[in-house]
């Protein structure tokens, strides 16, 4: 007897399977194509098989797949020059994973008012937030629906409100050692932070000495129309995570820093196995390249503009099914009034893949290589699936 599935029962799936990617489209073995908005969850962002990578992955995988970090890794290197020369930070850490990204800035954190001889036990995150599975990143974000069953949580988090200003103004005092979030909330429902929140959250950080820690791992990477999402407000942080996006669909992430919030993390306070190894940095440095190129995100830009005004329409035609259009660029949510999930299978049934979050939304996170014409594509279809469900 074997009633225990053999790969752990943790996921409910969609009942599709794949087995060719193109771009924006995927292929059953039956040879049904669907058009693809979820871009497996904001990681493929040039889309399935995109030339230049599967180039670069084959070469990479013909001269060298691993070296350990006794080592020093070209492509690593080379990776992390080209995220300092276009953000804020001074320094890069390699890791497989946001939430292995989450992890080191946590201790990047704890480290640096260690060394700083201060005591600053606290942590502030909030509301709705997703920093990922791992023990840190399930108590940083606090909900009931990660954390229940798996105590003792790690201490040293206070999970506020989002988007209320006086319960942040009360909390933000000395005994604050980081301020963690999302510029735009993902699983927690596409749900942007301000720029002006955002603004004012990095002079009230600076008043107390806080550090500002950005979670880009899924608004980052060129998702919102700029590199990551907090360049809209014209403020940097002191941390910032990323993941998903910048391996293309190769598992990579990282942690990015100025020197000073890294000043902690001399040799031997971390590491990491596979972290920033050979295949995963030859992948991620060509898709940094191909998004910092000049004119793909004033295309992304531009695409997305249009794509959300065709999607306003869209709202507005189905006034039952839908509330409205939140996000940015590519990193879009359809407040629903039906059932989300509904509209998810709704859509599924017009082959347009789509993803569910918090909060009754649907996210469209296409590739950001999509065209304008399968974006009209995308939208017609969304439109029938919304008729359906009237
Ligand atoms: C997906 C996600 C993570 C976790 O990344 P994993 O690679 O699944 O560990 C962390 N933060 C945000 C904002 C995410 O969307």
């Amino acid at each position: 007897m074997n009633a225990f599935p053999p790969v752990l029962p943790t996921y409910n799936r969609m009942p599709l399977s794949f087995v060719k990617g193109e771009g924006a489209w995927l292929t059953e073995a039956s040879g049904a194509r669907y058009l693809d908005l979820t871009s497996g969850i904001a990681v493929n962002a040039l889309g399935h098989a995109h030339p230049d990578l599967v180039q670069v992955l084959h070469e990479q995988a013909q001269a060298l797949w691993h070296v350990s970090n006794l080592y020093t890794i070209p492509a690593q290197e080379q990776l992390a020059q080209a995220l300092v020369d276009n953000t804020f930070a001074d320094t890069v850490f390699f890791t497989n994973s946001g939430t292995e990204a989450a992890e080191l800035a946590i201790k990047m954190v704890r480290k640096y008012w260690y060394e700083a001889g201060e005591e600053r036990p606290t942590i502030l995150t909030f509301e709705g937030a997703f920093h990922g599975r791992s023990t840190g990143a399930i108590a940083a974000a606090g909900s009931d629906k990660m954390t229940k069953g798996f105590g003792p949580l790690m201490p040293g988090f206070k999970v506020l409100p989002w988007g209320d200003h006086d319960a942040l103004t009360a909390a933000l005092d000395g005994s604050v050692a980081a301020v963690m979030l999302e510029p735009v909330q993902g699983e927690g429902g596409i749900r942007p932070l301000p720029d002006a929140c955002l603004k004012g959250l990095r002079d009230a950080c600076d008043k107390t000495g806080a550090l500002l820690v950005l979670d880009e791992v899924q608004c980052g990477m060129g998702r919102t129309g700029r590199l990551f999402a907090h360049e809209w407000a014209g403020v940097a942080p002191d941390i910032m995570m990323v993941a998903k996006g910048i391996g293309g669909g190769f598992p990579l992430g990282a942690v990015l820093a100025t020197a000073r919030a890294a000043s902690g993390m001399t040799a031997g306070t971390h590491g990491s196995t596979y972290g920033g190894n050979p295949l995963a940095c030859a992948v991620g440095a060509k898709v940094v390249e191909i998004v910092t190129a000049p004119g793909f995100l004033e295309d992304v830009r531009r695409k997305s503009a249009n794509f959300r005004q065709s999607l306003e329409g869209v709202v507005a035609a189905h006034p039952d099914v839908f509330e409205m259009v939140r996000g940015q660029g590519l990193l879009l949510g359809l407040k629903c009034r039906a059932p989300a999930a509904d509209l998810v299978r709704a859509a599924q049934d017009q082959q347009l893949l789509t993803v569910p979050a918090a909060d009754n939304v649907v996210r469209l996170l296409p590739p950001l290589t999509i065209t304008a014409e399968e974006l009209a594509e995308a939208t017609a279809r969304l439109g029938r699936a919304a008729q359906t469900l009237a």
